[in-house]
């Protein structure tokens, strides 16, 4: 649904550093993506192209087969990708819930019936709808986010790419906005980027993309990615929590498993071990 075809960018008209260098990727429809990187490796920059917001310099990007670059496309590209920001207090704009959340589709035209529906759906898939009359400057970080996303939501966009939507939460919001991206995805069908710099979150992805200095470094799995310690803490990066903690157990010359990268497993296999030892 999103490709990126040799990509290069750069924010001046000197183009011997760019800041995306030769990026080709392609997003599947219906993918759950992470993308990761560290400060300044050109994460959100990508991000920006796929819904048109920048321009390649060099190569091309399609989203669904249109040309990002054609003037025409423009509207189309933007209805199919929405794009949600860190800050969920620049993204609102309205001073009743609901009426933020339509804001989007007031300037698309969508006729008043419609409107309420689709705000509505969008409230109730993100877990807002009991906030719908509220003032969203009353809400938690995360309630904002949410109601953030409700907004992109309701313009019933194919893919939504979050630029680090976490960063700026509490552990009880960013649980919350994880939770949230995940039923989209799985349950609507709709395609995420999600940028990250939390290991746990990129974990919950089914590709991981890793970025530095503006090229695509490691592209797989996530399972194949955290096991590529040594390469992610090269590159500034990190591996889930749990994933360290088996590499740690194992450097104590305990035989535990070296892909764990969910809690869940994680717990599974501290419990075998010590069924073994007590048996
Ligand atoms: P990341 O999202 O991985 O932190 P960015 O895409 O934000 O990386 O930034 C990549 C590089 O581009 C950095 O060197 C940053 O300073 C530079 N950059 C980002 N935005 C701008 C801008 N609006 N003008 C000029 N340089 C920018």
């Amino acid at each position: 649904m999103i490709k990126a075809e040799n990509v290069t960018f750069s924010y001046s008209d000197d183009l011997s550093v760019p800041v995306l260098d030769n990026v080709s990727i392609t997003v599947a429809d219906g993918s759950f993506v992470a993308v990761l990187g560290h400060n300044g490796s050109g994460k959100s920059t990508l991000a920006k192209h796929f819904n048109a917001i920048l321009l390649p310099s060099g190569g091309k990007v399609y989203v669904f087969g249109q040309d990002t670059a054609k003037k025409n496309a423009l509207l189309d590209v933007r209805k199919k990708v929405g794009m949600v920001f860190q800050n969920p207090d620049n993204q609102i704009v309205a001073t009743v819930v609901e009426e933020d959340v339509a804001f989007g589709l007031e300037n698309l035209g969508v006729p008043s019936d419609e409107m309420h529906e689709r705000v509505g759906k969008a409230l109730d898939a993100v877990q807002m709808s009991e906030f719908a009359k509220s003032a969203p400057h009353n809400l938690s970080g995360g309630q904002k986010q949410r109601v953030a996303i409700a907004g992109i939501i309701a313009m019933r966009p194919r893919c939504i790419v979050l630029d680090e939507p976490t960063a700026m939460l509490d552990p009880s919001g960013r649980r919350e906005i994880m939770k949230t991206i995940k039923t989209l995805n799985k349950d609507m069908g709709i395609t995420v980027v999600l940028i990250t710099h939390y290991m746990d979150e990129a974990a919950q992805a089914d590709r991981v993309i890793v970025m530095d200095s503006g090229k695509v470094c490691m592209d797989d799995c996530p399972k194949n990615i955290f096991t590529r310690r040594e390469e992610l803490l090269a590159l500034g990066l990190d591996v889930p929590q749990v994933t360290e903690l088996m590499h740690r157990l194992r450097e104590k010359g305990l035989r535990v498993r070296e892909d764990i990268i969910y809690t869940d497993e994680c717990i599974e296999e501290l419990v075998s071990l010590l069924e073994e030892k007590y048996d």
